[in-house]
This record gives structure tokens, C-alpha cells and sequence, in this order.
């Protein structure tokens, strides 16, 4: 079934690039609606902008939607993560800036709001997008892949050569709550020595140590350490479950990636929507449902505050 939030929930922080103060609120909306962000600071052009896979705007390090007179939403990855997690399937969200709030690093405030709140169950049936065939991209640096399988799962593997990440891999199937309970308070990173870099390019200007994970070779700089020892392949996790749902349906299919990132996986997804061999669309019956990731998940499973 289609769902909503059971009332609005407010967000406030910092971008994470841009360093601006911001407040979020997700609002509830009717079935059908999707996920659409509306820029409250925006009102000489369209400030509507489409929390889906045709409309970002390729850059690196975060996922920037932007709509046709340019008005853009960046950093939208760990709030789509949460929305999806937690089975929100339609809300307008409402923000009065160009960045999501960063908040710790992680979509765990975002699901103890959402969660909070509750998730209404709208009398509509809802639509999946099943994966018919494998489909891959690649670059030099790594790849990403969906094939066939009866639920979402997701496979990642990165390669850093700090030794406080490393090699890690993971996989694991999306269903009934996994998100919450394994990914969702996983928190960006970064290496030490790529931060001048970025503060260069005019970027992370809103990160702390207590917002992202910074690791210099082997040493974990921010306070506290990590929250899991692969901390950082769950974060990719996290990140590649809220980017894939700008495919604006639930998928039911396997999601690989190595060493992939926000942009491989758009591209994914756009070589997917490019073959309409390759997927199909399909009422949500009751099996469905209770495989997707945000089913079954409830108040008592919302994630301890670190
Ligand atoms: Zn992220």
C-alpha cells in the first residue's frame, strides 16, 4: 500500500558543502504525490523540485536535484535513505535552502523523526519496478550492476588505502527493516588529507568531525571512533538505498557496487530507464509488501541518540 507520513516533522541544521544554516519539514502528502522537495526561499521561479532519478544533476560527493528553471536541492541522499527505510512513499518536503541539513552524518535523526511521527497507510495500491535483467555500468574507478532477485538487496565493496577504512564489503537484503536496524545511523567520511581539497573546491564547509567521520592512515580523528568497525561500507549502503530510490518506485533486485559512488549509481539507474527491456513495473500484492524495506518497521525500532 502507499503511505505518508502522519505528520509533519521539522529538521533543523547546517549543510553539510555549503555550511548554511537551514530548517526541514516533511510534510504528509497524498497517494501518488511521490517525494517532491519545494524550496520555500525560492519564489520568483518554480520552486518544486522532484525527488527523482531525471532530475539530478550529476556532481561529486552528494546527489543535487535541480528542476527546469534551475532551482536546486543538494545533499538529499540521507533523507531519501530515511524516507524509504522507515516505508514513506509520499511527502512534500519543504526547505528553505539549496542543502539538506547534514544533521550527525547519518539518517538516524531523520528515522527517530519519521518514526516518531508514524507512517500512515493510504487506501491506494502501490507500484514496484522489478529488475528483468542484469544491467551494469563502470568506469575506471568501479561499477555498479542490478540484476534479478524477488527483494532489494544490496551489495557494496570499497577499497581506501587509509587503513582505518581499507577493504570492507558488505550485503544485505533490504526487507522488513534492515535499514533501520543495520545502516541508518552509519556516518559520511572522509579521508584527512582530501579535506583541503575540498575546502579548495568551496566544499564541506558545514562538516565537522562530529558530523562525517574523518580517518588520517590508520587513526579515526573524530571523537567517540566509529559506531560499527565497517562504519564506512554502511554508509555507502545507506547512501546507494537513498539514491536508488529516486527510481521513484520500490525496486525488487539486487544493487551491486564497487567503489561506486552517488554518480555511478545515477548513471544506473538512468542505463536501466534506458531498456525498458530491463524492468517492469508491477502492482505491490501483499508479498510484495512485506518484502519491501520500510514494512513492518515500527516506533520500537527507532535507533539510541549516540
Ligand atoms: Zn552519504
Amino acid at each position: 500500500m502507499q503511505t505518508t507520513l502522519k505528520s509533519s516533522v521539522t529538521f533543523i541544521g547546517v549543510g553539510l558543502h555549503s555550511g548554511a544554516p537551514v530548517e526541514m519539514t516533511v510534510h504528509a502528502a497524498s497517494a501518488g504525490h511521490g517525494i517532491w522537495f519545494r524550496r520555500s526561499d525560492v519564489t520568483a521561479v518554480d520552486a518544486m523540485v522532484p525527488a527523482r532519478w531525471d532530475a539530478v544533476n550529476p556532481t561529486p560527493l552528494c546527489t543535487k536535484i535541480e528542476n527546469a528553471d534551475g532551482t536546486v536541492v543538494s545533499t538529499i541522499e540521507h533523507i531519501m535513505a530515511a524516507l524509504v527505510g522507515c516505508g514513506v512513499s509520499n511527502a512534500l518536503i519543504e526547505i528553505n535552502g539549496a542543502e539538506v541539513p547534514i544533521m550527525d552524518g547519518s539518517s538516524a535523526e531523520f528515522v527517530r523523526g519519521l518514526l516518531g511521527k508514524g507512517v500512515l497507510t493510504l487506501s491506494y495500491d502501490g507500484w514496484a519496478l522489478r529488475i528483468l535483467k542484469t544491467v551494469e555500468v563502470q568506469t575506471d574507478t568501479g561499477w555498479a550492476r542490478f540484476e534479478p532477485a524477488r527483494s532489494l538487496s544490496i551489495d557494496f565493496a570499497i577499497d581506501f588505502e587509509d587503513a582505518a577504512i581499507g577493504s570492507q564489503s558488505k550485503s544485505l537484503n533490504m526487507a522488513n527493516g534492515t535499514f533501520v536496524r543495520e545502516l541508518c545511523n552509519s556516518r559520511t567520511f572522509c579521508r584527512n588529507s582530501d579535506v583541503e581539497a575540498m575546502y579548495a573546491q568551496g566544499l564541506a564547509k558545514g562538516g565537522t568531525l562530529e558530523n562525517a567521520v574523518v580517518v588520517d592512515g590508520d587513526r579515526v580523528l573524530s571523537p567517540g571512533g566509529l559506531r560499527h568497525s565497517d562504519e564506512a561500507v554502511r554508509h555507502k549502503m545507506l547512501d546507494a538505498l537513498g539514491d536508488l530510490s529516486l527510481a521513484g518506485a520500490p525496486i525488487l533486485g539486487r544493487y551491486t557496487g564497487a567503489r561506486a559512488g552517488h554518480t555511478m549509481t545515477n548513471a544506473l539507474l538512468r542505463a536501466l530507464f534506458a531498456d525498458p527491456t530491463a524492468y517492469e513495473i508491477v502492482e505491490c500484492d501483499a508479498s510484495i509488501n512485506a518484502n519491501l524495506p520500510g514494512a513492518g518497521v515500527t516506533r520500537s525500532e527507532i535507533p539510541a541518540a549516540h
